[in-house]
């Protein structure tokens, strides 16, 4: 097909199987066609990557970093035309699709920064004569797997800072949303990278992704999605010795406690919940709520649901935009009818709704008199379905909320310094959240989990480098 966007193999855009781009606001809508690359097409992206690593690990720092910075100005300068690219083919609002282009640009801009700051130690060895130095070097190939909910924040904060550190890579973005990632990988290549420094493979996770997985000399793996194939990803890495990085699943609970300012809790619970459609594996899907709170927090919050604009992502006044497949609406209706099978109520919410397009459009659903122990409750949705449970005072609140195979994010609505401070101390969660929605953070400090939420070292702000490097002790004795 020739208006087909190719892979990206050892600097030259390369056909394959195509793939068509559909837009879940509006069935109808072709965003594009896209290849699919084959595993002969990902040997060969890893073959490249492999021959590129001695000189871009050796490349100078300003060379980084003018590539890096050229990228993040670029984006940012294009953030409404690809910002809705994101949201025609992803289904997220405009808002959230050029909010997270920003996203994107800063966090090129930030590891534009950081390679030039790349420092090791000198350190005093316990014998006389020696030097210690420790520094940190690139890893060699990097395999960069990303999924469908973040289009480009998620491979930039993947790319930044494996390019950053002198890495090579080979880079597979979910089926469904190429598009985001292929406008990046353009954008990567125009701004300077050398030939077979950043691969481009589009296509199935069970080829691609496999191939990519299975090989040797791919050094490190960087993957986020499901907890199944995060935890499959990981062993597979394990048996090749090789350095691996899964940021999987949440189930993040949300503490509203009796002192919290109303407006405030609401606030979270309607964000981290549902926007983004609650396709994210920060939002908020347990709310813990106290007692003496709950009825009049459940009341507000049922009326804050009733008025969300549920949509096309592209309208200005859409607040949720549709799911993004069949198959994903087709789990979030089969968990509504789990969860009133398992005895809960469902307060509001969980239809399919006619839209002038034909889309995957769901009013957000909010389940009460949950237990801790339904599966609504235990198992992560990905859409905007939230329980709420009730709970007897602050200590039992944080029992339930710790009482989870998950540990990405957790978040409490207060007004009290004590039980702020408890719970920042407290919930078993690598990110905690003091009168804030679950999702929602920085682009400059660590992210992921405990638990079954994340495997490896933290992404993002300067704790990537744990990832993307590898140090090395140097004993010089003179
Ligand atoms: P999601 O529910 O977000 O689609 P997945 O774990 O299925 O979660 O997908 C996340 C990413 O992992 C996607 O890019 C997908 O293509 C890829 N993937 C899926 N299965 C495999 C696999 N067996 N090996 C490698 N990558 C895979």
């Amino acid at each position: 097909m020739s208006d087909q966007k190719r892979n990206f193999i050892g600097g030259a855009w390369v056909a394959g199987d195509t793939a068509a781009n559909i837009n879940p606001s509006d069935l109808t809508d072709i965003v594009g066609h896209y290849a699919r690359a084959d595993a002969a097409q990902a040997q060969d992206a890893i073959a490249a990557a492999k021959a590129a690593f001695p000189a871009w690990s050796r490349s100078g720092l300003m060379e980084r970093h003018a590539i890096l910075r050229r990228a993040s100005d670029e984006i940012q300068a294009r953030k409404e035309e690809l910002g809705q690219l994101l949201s025609r083919e992803e289904g997220k609002t405009l808002a959230e699709g050029i909010g997270e282009t920003v996203r994107a640009a800063q966090i090129f801009d930030f590891f534009a920064g950081e390679a030039l700051r790349l420092t090791g130690e000198t350190v005093a060895s316990v014998r006389p004569g020696v030097g210690v130095e420790v520094t940190r070097e690139a890893v060699g190939v990097v395999g960069i797997i990303t999924p469908w909910n973040f289009p480009i924040a998620i491979p930039a904060w993947k790319l930044a800072p494996a390019l950053c550190y002198g890495n090579t890579v080979v880079f597979k973005p979910a089926d469904l949303v190429p598009g985001s990632a292929w406008a990046l990988v353009d954008i990567l290549q125009r701004a300077g990278l050398p030939d077979g420094v950043l691969n481009l493979v589009m296509g199935r996770g069970s080829v691609v992704g496999q191939a990519i997985a299975e090989s040797r000399d791919v050094d490190a793996l960087t993957f986020t999605g499901s907890v199944s194939t995060g935890a499959t990803l990981a062993m597979e890495s394990a048996k090749l010795m090789r350095k691996s990085q899964m940021e999987m699943g949440g189930k993040n609970p949300f503490v509203v406690l009796a002192d919290a300012d109303l407006d405030v809790a609401v606030d979270c619970v309607t964000q981290g919940a549902f926007y983004s459609t609650g396709q994210r594996c920060t939002a908020s899907s347990r709310i813990i709520v106290e007692d003496a709170i709950h009825d009049q927090f459940v009341a507000a919050l049922s009326e804050r649901i009733s008025a969300l604009t549920v949509g096309d992502a592209l309208d200005a006044e859409t607040q949720i935009g549709p799911v993004v497949d069949e198959t994903q609406l087709a789990q979030n209706e089969e968990y509504i009818r789990i969860g009133e099978a398992e005895g809960a109520r469902l307060v509001i919410g969980g239809e399919r709704l006619a839209r002038p397009t034909e889309g995957f459009f769901q009013r957000p659903a909010l389940f009460a008199d949950c237990t801790n122990d339904m599966r609504i409750a235990r198992e992560e949705i990905f859409g905007p379905v939230a329980t709420v449970i009730r709970v007897a005072d602050y200590d039992a609140a944080l029992d339930v909320a710790n009482d989870t195979d998950f540990g990405l994010s957790a978040g409490i609505a207060t007004t009290s310094l004590k039980h702020a401070t408890d719970f920042k101390r407290n919930a078993e969660a690598g990110m905690v959240m003091v009168n804030l929605p679950t999702a929602g953070v920085d682009f400059h400090v660590p992210f992921g989990g405990r638990k079954a939420s994340s495997f490896g070292p933290r992404e993002q702000g300067r704790y990537a480098a744990e990832f993307y490097t590898t140090v090395k002790t140097a004993y010089t004795s003179a």
